[in-house]
């Protein structure tokens, strides 16, 4: 008896744990969006106080707090504002644990008789009583407890830790998954290089991710075994963004866009003297209205002349999981004569989307196509996300510094950029 007890309080205890840690992880990437054409920022939680800045429509922010109706929003440089909730959608994130709490809608009964209780405690009175294999309809949880319909249409509560959810086979597919990206790729017994192969995988075979230690992935493969992955020869995805993968056009889709530099950091500085933080930031503004017409969730790592490290960048783009980050910078080289575009990648992930957008760059500048390179550069490399970096050309030269600052250089950079994406998402 003793034993039991025992038993039912560590499954109480994991229950809670569990039920703890989804809430802090949904929390951490709750974004809003702005749904008016205009909207006010406050330095505080009410109509009262003063303005601090305005956003637009369709501007997605990350959320820190709540307050009376109220968000405190992420600006740019680690600033803050308020923003009333009634001015902007609150976008559910992409948690897969945290959809799942939503869409449990039966239970299994685990054991070989159940009680069906009056109310949520194990002191109130049996109502019924269920045995093993029995399917619960779920309508409340309370607790650690189901509320439960029976088959008759009687109302009870079972304890929670006494029945499995029904979705927990559909969790895995809705879950994390990951896919390998070599053929001959070896799954483990354990997350080491000098675990035994427990078994091999093929490029393209995906597999749900049970949990993810260090630099590997345990995974679910055939017969429920559990294997080791390392993530390094394996693309990871979640389940939303796998419905946004297979929904096509750019409509909807994540893009971050990184204006290199800011604040305090210039970047380089053209021949006669045009600063690089300034032409990326005005390269991205206006790719971003095109974006945005389009329908696409465009999140700016930087607004305004302000610093933002480089690690703030790339958070900004795996907290959101972003469908494509795309960095803009300008080149510089001792060599004045020196000219072109370069597009840059770190990770395989990246390389569809390097390819696809240097070829429609190419088309529409009609500079020095430099090509599709591999680069070391940090907001590429930590990405999580299909990410790369584009040096538009070099401010370095002279005559190219003098053309990229023209109107029709931007205008026909923005349509290749954006051709690029457009074809990615198709
Ligand atoms: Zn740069």
């Amino acid at each position: 008896m003793k034993k039991k007890i025992c038993v039912i309080l560590f499954c109480l205890l994991v229950f809670l744990a569990s039920a703890a840690a989804v809430k802090t992880e949904a929390k951490a990437s709750t974004t809003i969006t702005v749904n008016q054409e205009m909207a006010h920022i406050r330095s505080g939680p009410g109509l009262d106080y003063g303005i601090a800045g305005q956003a637009g429509l369709n501007d997605t922010f990350n959320v820190l707090d709540e307050k009376n109706g109220w968000y405190q929003i992420q600006l740019s440089a680690g600033k803050s504002g308020w923003i009333a909730g009634w001015l902007v959608e609150k976008n559910r994130s992409g948690n897969a644990a945290d959809t799942n709490s939503e869409s449990i809608s039966a239970a299994i009964v685990a054991v070989s008789q159940l009680n069906v209780r009056e109310s949520p405690s194990l002191s109130s009175a049996t109502i019924a009583s269920t045995s093993y294999g029995t399917r619960l309809q779920i309508v409340d949880t309370k607790r650690g407890w189901y509320q439960v319909r029976l088959a008759d249409g009687t109302l009870g509560w079972v304890a929670g830790y006494y029945v499995e959810q029904e979705q927990q086979a559909q969790k895995e597919a809705k879950g994390d998954q990951v896919m390998l990206l070599q053929d001959q790729t070896n799954l483990r017994s354990s997350p080491s290089l000098s675990a035994s192969v427990l078994a091999t995988g093929d490029a393209g075979e995906t597999y749900p991710v049970l949990k993810q230690s260090g630099d590997w992935y345990e995974i679910q493969i055939n017969g429920g075994t559990h294997a080791y992955v390392a993530s390094w020869l394996v693309q990871k995805s979640t389940a939303a963004g796998r419905a946004n993968q297979k929904k096509p056009g750019i409509k909807g889709k994540t893009i971050v866009l990184d204006p290199g530099h800011g604040g305090e950091d210039h970047g380089t500085t053209g021949y006669s003297g045009t600063l690089e933080k300034v032409i990326t930031l005005k390269t991205v503004d206006a790719l971003y209205g095109k974006l945005k017409k389009a329908g696409a969730r465009v999140i700016l790592t930087r607004r305004d002349d302000s610093y933002v490290s480089l690690p703030q960048r790339v958070e900004i783009s795996n907290t959101n999981r972003a469908d494509a980050f795309v960095s803009i910078h300008f080149d510089s080289s001792q060599e004045v004569y020196i000219s072109g575009h370069t597009t840059y990648y770190f990770h395989r992930r990246g390389l569809s989307l390097a390819n696809i957008i240097d070829k429609q760059l190419s088309n529409s500048i009609r500079t020095h196509d430099r090509g599709v390179k591999f680069g070391d550069y940090h907001v590429i490399r930590e990405n999580k996300q299909p990410a790369i970096l584009l040096e538009l050309g070099y401010l370095s030269n002279p005559q190219e510094e003098q053309m990229m600052l023209s109107k029709a250089f931007q205008r026909k950079a923005v349509a290749g950029i954006y051709n690029g994406l457009q074809e990615y998402f198709q």
